[in-house]
């Protein structure tokens, strides 16, 4: 993904990965960190999860049929993609690359399992990995949210702390939410000091 020498090109943006354990706040910390600096495009992800209440197509996901993520994958349409709790979830490559091209800072909220495989394409992609002040915060806030079952909920668990385990080896950057304010002024330090991708 690297850019030509070219003087007269606008330079690419920089692509940031933010990851984290479900229920640690990630979202929150992103809408924050976009609305306090400029030019940044949030990537919208397309899933086969079920749309829940409240979601908009477009805003939250694109929601879709597994036949068509299935056909997009074999277009070659998604810079990443993963299978996370039993639904397909990636990240559309013509938006992001537009946005970076464009010379804007694109943002991925997606899970360890993409991070990794856009690291791997793009090795100037930051990584920041946020993480819960202590587990028994993560159980209350997975609980708290109320969209789930106990069975999703304990699923979720498992999956958070796998994931927690497996963000050692590529996101070099860890955020911990334990005050919201400083983790979103962590993030914005780290999204301005990151290189061009
Ligand atoms: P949720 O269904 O709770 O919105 O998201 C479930 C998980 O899927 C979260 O960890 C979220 O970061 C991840 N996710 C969302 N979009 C993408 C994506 O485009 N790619 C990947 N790999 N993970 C994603």
């Amino acid at each position: 993904m690297a850019q030509a020498n070219n003087p007269t090109r606008r330079p690419r943006g920089k692509l940031i990965v933010i990851s984290g354990p479900s229920g640690v706040g990630k979202s929150t910390i992103t809408r924050a960190v976009i609305g306090r600096l400029r030019d940044v495009y949030l990537s919208v992800s397309m899933t086969t999860r079920p749309q829940a209440p409240g979601e908009q197509d477009g805003r939250d996901y694109w929601f879709v049929s597994r036949d068509e993520f299935r056909r997009r994958i074999e277009a070659g349409q998604f810079l990443e993609y993963a299978e996370v709790f039993g639904n397909l979830y990636g990240t559309p490559r013509d938006k992001t690359e537009a946005a970076l091209e464009a010379g804007r800072t694109v943002i991925l909220e997606i899970d360890v399992q993409g991070g990794r495989q856009v690291k791997a394409i793009c090795p100037q992609a930051v990584m920041i990995f946020i993480l819960p002040p202590s587990r028994q915060t993560l159980v209350d806030r997975i609980g708290r949210r109320g969209r789930e079952s106990g069975e999703v909920v304990a699923r979720r668990l498992r999956a958070a702390e796998g994931e927690i385990a497996a963000a050692a080896e590529c996101y070099d950057n860890r955020v911990i939410n334990d005050d919201l304010e400083r983790a979103i002024d962590d993030v914005i330090r780290i999204v301005e000091n990151a290189p061009d991708a």
